[in-house]
């Protein structure tokens, strides 16, 4: 076996032993109230990306950093600031994923995928991790659902993927609307860019310190600088939709033409470029629609084409590629902030109430036989008193409880009380499930 020079990834002079471990800035934990929200928001994304047609795929929650800087991009944001990079024991510089859509495209270069029908359809969902400054509906880390549609150019694909987002999002029961733009191709961008380095030159004494960095570096992202004095600049911008080639202009004149047959509700968005370098053409984002005026609007979805990393990855040949990603914690924001009622956990049918050791014994028995049946129930073991189980049945809100004390034992029968009315009898315990059986539908 080769041997690593290293033995542990932990810098052991670091680790403080004596303070009480508390959470982390950023992450959270999802308390049992907050699982109701989460399990609405999956479960609801899991049916539309099956209604869509798109095909599950997992990837690794670890990769070669590399990855990450190839598709994303040197000088974005998640790269220069927000990317959890470490070293391993082998020597090998690994990143938290801090995005879906790179490592699915690895996946589907390292798989060849290229050989099956195209478009290749692949939703996932997961936790995703960004240094980033956390405030709300930002953390370091959260989670995403994510749509990629690899190998095909055509408008109409673009258009499904963001009539997927509306469905998705109306159907959580939000009000949403989308923002879309074009940046263009690799063949008209760089004239745009040329008009927008020269516009920015003219303003750069007012511009933010990141945003007169980004002039040479990435002049795209000062158009989505988010400081005031920047963001009234980028107001008379010029726009790339006036920049575009005869065949993204086309490709773009397409996709909303679908989406008006498709009764999608958009608004152009002249600044909608995206943080991440590997977009090209259309670019998307979903918002809640009480929200349209707002300087720093919640986005519950962004996304957008990228037909050129697959090949930038390694792929063979050119793969065009639209895809898009929900975050999971701003959705629930909204569900929330709207008012959506999300169904809470079904409350179970009977609860199971033992009095003494022998019958605590038979109800662990009982207990496994009624699950077996398909009856709900809850029980606490851990208690002997009655008065207390039955203030935890009413606290369950069951139909019945059911009591085994000593005298049930002997006789091998079980109270049934109906917590309704009060009422309550005696059956043999060997009739019990088909009593409830019958009983709880009722
Ligand atoms: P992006 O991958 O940056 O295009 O983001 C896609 C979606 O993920 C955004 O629209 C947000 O809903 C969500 N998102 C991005 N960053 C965060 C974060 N730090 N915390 C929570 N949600 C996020």
């Amino acid at each position: 076996m080769e041997k690593s020079k290293k033995t542990t990834l932990v810098p052991k002079k670091k680790v403080s032993k004596g303070k009480k471990p508390q959470l982390l800035r950023g992450m959270r934990d999802v308390l049992p109230q907050e699982q109701p929200y989460v399990e609405y928001v999956n479960e609801s994304a899991a049916q539309a990306s099956r209604a869509y047609g798109y095909q599950r795929i997992d990837v690794p929650v670890v990769e070669e950093a590399g990855l990450y800087v190839r598709s994303v991009g040197e000088t974005s944001d998640i790269v220069e600031k927000e990317m959890y990079t470490f070293e391993t024991p082998g020597e090998d510089i690994v990143a938290l994923r801090p995005e879906f859509t790179a490592g699915v495209c690895r996946a589907y270069i390292e798989h060849g995928m290229k050989n099956v029908p195209q478009p290749v359809k692949l939703w996932t969902s997961g936790p995703l991790f960004r240094y980033d400054r956390p405030q709300a509906g930002r953390y370091r880390e959260f989670n995403q659902v994510s749509w990629e549609v690899i190998g095909s150019n055509q408008p109409a694909v673009d258009a499904e993927l963001i009539s997927l987002g509306n469905h998705l999002l109306t159907d959580l029961g939000l009000e949403v609307m989308a923002f879309v733009n074009s940046i263009g191709c690799r063949e008209c961008r760089p004239q745009y860019i040329s008009v927008l380095k020269e516009y920015y030159k003219t303003h750069k004494k007012n511009l933010c310190e990141d945003c007169k960095n980004r002039l040479n570096k990435n002049p795209l992202r000062l158009l989505d600088c988010k400081q005031e004095a920047c963001r009234a600049i980028a107001e008379s911008a010029p726009q790339s939709v006036d920049h575009l080639c005869d065949l993204c202009r086309e490709h773009f004149m397409k996709v909303l033409e679908y989406l008006d047959a498709g009764e999608v509700m958009y608004h152009l968005q002249p600044r909608l470029v995206r943080g991440l370098d590997y977009y090209s053409n259309t670019t998307f984002e979903f918002i809640l629609r009480k929200d349209q005026e707002e300087l720093n609007p919640l986005v519950l979805i962004g996304g957008g084409r990228y037909n050129y990393l697959v090949k930038d990855l390694g792929g063979s040949e050119n793969t065009p590629a639209v895809g898009m990603a929900m975050g999971v914690e701003r959705a629930i924001l909204a569900i929330k902030e709207s008012g959506v009622q999300v169904s809470q956990p079904p409350k179970p049918d009977v609860f199971l109430a033992q009095i003494g050791e022998t019958a605590r014994k038979r109800a662990l028995q009982l207990l496994e036989e009624l699950r077996k049946a398909e009856i709900a129930v809850a029980a606490n073991v851990s208690k002997n008193g009655l008065s207390d189980q039955l203030s935890l049945a009413n606290k369950y809100e069951t139909k019945f409880t059911l009591i085994l004390g000593q005298k049930e034992m002997i006789d091998k029968t079980i109270i049934v009380r109906d917590m309704e009315n009060g009422s309550q009898e005696t059956i043999l315990q060997s009739k019990l499930i088909d009593f409830l059986k019958k009983h709880i539908n009722q």
